[in-house]
């Protein structure tokens, strides 16, 4: 499962990632990192068992925790295959096939990258935290 970090500057030069793996001994593995003096947005892969234990040593640290549970949300009505998001995509999630661009939607980091780039507005994403009932959309 992917999880969104968001390290507020306080805390920022913390070694939180490493001290969260000798705590919960998970392997995990980073998948965009932004991070300088002031602030960090990172996004790392957990497995499922456990993603709990992980979220909550991030918490305990203070660092604000995301589920990335919706990958990149396509409106196929407005898509025209044009290629753009294939093109952009750092971790390939988008493809031809046939001429047809198609997903595979488990890759996905949620950068934004494609969301921007597309000329139709037809991709979009939902960040949801998990035992809230607000979700933020990046997107049309
Ligand atoms: S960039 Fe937008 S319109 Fe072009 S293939 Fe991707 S989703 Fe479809
Ligand atoms: S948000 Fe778009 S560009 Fe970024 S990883 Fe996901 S599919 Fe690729």
């Amino acid at each position: 499962m992917k999880l969104m970090l968001h390290v507020a500057p306080k805390i920022v030069r913390q070694p939180l990632i490493s001290s969260v793996i000798i705590e919960t001994s998970a392997l995990i593995n980073i998948e965009r990192a932004s991070i300088d003096a002031v602030s960090g947005e990172i996004v790392i892969e957990v497995s499922p068992d456990k993603c709990q234990e992980v979220r909550e040593a991030f918490e305990r640290r203070g660092v604000q925790v995301l589920m990335l549970e919706m990958p990149v949300i396509r409106d196929e009505e407005e898509c025209v295959h044009c290629g753009a998001c294939v093109s952009i995509c750092p971790t390939g999630t988008f493809r031809f096939e046939d001429w047809a661009v198609v997903a595979d939607s488990g890759k996905c980091i949620q950068c934004g990258a494609c969301v921007v780039a597309c000329p139709h507005r037809a991709l979009r994403l939902i960040l949801k935290q998990p035992q809230m009932d607000g979700a933020t959309t990046i997107g049309p």
